[in-house]
């Protein structure tokens, strides 16, 4: 994983504690939504709002710097990586990341050259799995 602040540097976009601490978060969850994320930024910029919030992940967004996990629930967010699928636990809602073989990567590339390839997969996680809640 990059180095937070060169995915800044690299971009359009100034480096501002907010879009670090932004970009931390999602390091740290994984995924979060901007509700998820908004619950811990304002604990260390007690003034910021939830607006600013938004403007700064729609930036981040635009400039590839992090991607939009559409869930048929709320959307939640990650740093950009190469394409990957989604395990979506039924119970919790708990995301997970599930590498996508490289031979079905380049097939589709081939086919479908700069696809945007969503996968989910839906189940019961370990954890749940382990509670006997399935
Ligand atoms: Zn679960
Ligand atoms: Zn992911």
């Amino acid at each position: 994983m990059k180095n937070l602040k060169s995915l800044l540097e690299e971009s359009n976009l100034k480096i501002t504690p907010q879009r670090l601490a932004i970009l931390k978060e999602l390091e740290n969850k994984g995924h979060a939504s901007i509700e998820e994320i908004y619950e811990t930024i304002k604990e260390m910029f007690p003034s910021i709002s939830l607006a600013t919030i938004y403007k700064n992940i729609n930036s981040l967004k635009e400039e590839g710097i992090i991607s939009e996990v559409c869930l048929h629930q709320k959307p939640k967010f990650e740093i950009s990586k190469i394409p990957h699928a989604h395990f979506i636990c039924k119970k919790c809602g708990k995301v997970e990341d599930i590498p996508l073989n490289e031979v079905i990567n380049k097939n589709i590339e081939e086919k479908y050259p700069n696809s945007h390839k969503e996968l989910y997969i839906y189940g019961i996680c370990k954890n749940c799995q382990k509670n006997g809640n399935s």
